[in-house]
């Protein structure tokens, strides 16, 4: 029974280290990738966002925006 419960409690700590890696795999790359475009959801490209950190918007809705700013 004892050695029941060892097997279990090792279980769960590979589980939870399983599981704080993978947490801190998704929040690492979320805060470094995804961006989007508040227009079409997109991901604002890298490049994009290096130069204009800024930037809501894709390049291409941006311009579309500008656009219809002008227009207006
Ligand atoms: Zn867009």
């Amino acid at each position: 029974m004892a050695d029941e419960i060892d097997l279990a409690q090792q279980h769960e700590e590979l589980f939870r280290e399983l599981a704080l890696r993978v947490a801190r795999r998704h929040s690492r790359s979320s805060s470094s990738e995804a961006r989007r475009c508040l227009d079409c959801d997109e991901p604002i490209d890298a490049g994009r966002l290096a130069l204009v950190p800024w930037a809501t918007r894709c390049l291409d809705c941006q311009l579309e925006a500008e656009a219809r700013k002008r227009r207006a």
